[in-house]
């Protein structure tokens, strides 16, 4: 299988140079034979991102169904394809089984043969419940397995950096299917030097300077943020910080961000326990530098005796059906925020450049993104 040819060839790159990864020209291999040589292209769209659309294939061999995401062939795509190769074979990441290298109408293409995740978003399950409670001790399962591949990353010196609720899917409808984190599209090796003038870059990050914490530890801290939020929606089904008028990001959505301003309204919050508050507070801190660590989330208590938290039933399933319309504004704030909050060369495309995987700035600019999957088969 040729995710084990990537892996192999990732790792050893990474001792051989013994500090740095090497650049993704030179570690990534892939097939550059057509891909449809191996999988049978469906038109059944899985979902559709930024870059396009993900299509249902199936290997010819094995009759197997995967996920084909199609990039197009930029030093960016690269870098998302390489950590996500990296970090694959974690039970809560979706793995990648095969990369293919193709051209299309001229267009150099990567496309991402992954593993099909057939249960859907996170949030749509829960939603779906109707009048099954969920409970307390089930959010803390399922922050448990966000943690867990959150960990497995930062290890490895992997900030994902765009962890919502969107890149958060379940492997199968299946009531005990595991979840699993994907969209490796702005994750950054955190142990890799910056370029040069990086640090005194025009971007303005959204918390605190990253020269006063140092970037590894600012990038992979924007992850604990979004556990932080995730972990909020989870226990209420509504997010901590939400515009009262509709609008994505209005300034006093930003002020309520910048300043921690959130509270645990009745009757929702009633119920839940200090100790998931307790470990709210410590992932929602605003300053990054007083932000827990993975590790240490892993260690509180909420987590580290998951199926001891009480099983009390929860408004969340209710409230998320209630406030369905508003799902979309949440998605587009908690984007808006993440961006702001990364560091890294990719901010500054997006202020220079406008050449960036940010889905705001796509909106505005309506079309300009990869060939769609379907298409570039056709
Ligand atoms: P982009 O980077 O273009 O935003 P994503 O990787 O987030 O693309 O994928 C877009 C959507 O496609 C996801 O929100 C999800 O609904 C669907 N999707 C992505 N990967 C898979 C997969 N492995 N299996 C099933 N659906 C997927």
């Amino acid at each position: 299988m040729f995710f084990g040819r990537i892996g192999c060839c990732l790792s050893s790159a990474k001792s051989q140079s013994g500090e740095k990864t090497k650049p993704p020209d030179e570690i990534m291999a892939f097939h550059e034979y057509p891909v449809t040589q191996d999988y049978r292209i469906s038109r059944r769209v899985l979902g559709v991102g930024i870059n396009g659309k993900v299509v249902e294939c199936e290997n010819r061999v094995t009759s197997e169904k995967y996920a084909l995401k199609v990039l197009r062939d930029t030093e960016k795509a690269r870098r998302e394809v390489e950590l996500h190769v990296m970090a694959s074979g974690h039970p809560h990441i979706v793995s990648i089984h095969d990369v293919y290298k193709n051209s299309y109408n001229g267009v150099d293409c990567l496309l991402v043969v992954m593993e099909n995740m057939k249960g859907g978003e996170l949030f749509a399950r829960i939603q779906e419940r109707g009048q099954k409670a969920f409970t307390e001790r089930e959010a803390a399962g399922i922050v448990n397995e966000i943690c867990s591949a959150v960990a497995h990353l930062h290890r490895m010196s992997i900030a994902h950096r765009d962890l919502k609720p969107e890149n958060l899917l379940y492997c199968t409808t299946s009531g005990t299917a595991a979840l699993k984190l994907t969209d490796f599209g702005f994750a950054k090796k955190t142990d890799e030097s910056e370029p040069q003038g990086l640090k005194t870059a025009c971007f303005t990050p959204y918390y605190c300077a990253p020269e006063v914490l140092g970037t590894e530890k600012y990038d992979k801290s924007c992850d604990l943020w979004s556990i932080g939020v995730i972990m909020y929606i989870l226990l209420c089904g509504y997010p901590p910080f939400y515009s009262q008028h509709g609008q994505p990001m209005s300034p006093g959505m930003k002020a309520k961000i910048k300043s921690g301003q959130y509270t645990f309204p009745s009757p929702e919050w009633d119920c839940v326990s200090e100790a998931a508050k307790d470990l709210i507070r410590k992932l929602l801190r605003t300053e990054p530098t007083e932000r827990i660590t993975i590790e240490q989330t892993m260690e509180h208590k909420w987590i580290s005796h998951y199926r001891k938290v009480p099983d009390t039933p929860l408004f969340t399933s209710s409230n998320l059906c209630d406030q369905k319309e508003q799902w979309t504004d949440m998605q587009d704030e908690m984007e808006a925020t993440l961006a702001s909050m990364r560091v890294g060369p990719e901010n500054i495309q997006i202020k220079s450049l406008g050449d960036s995987n940010n889905k705001l700035l796509a909106k505005r600019r309506k079309g300009g993104a990869s060939p769609r999957a379907d298409e570039a088969m056709d």
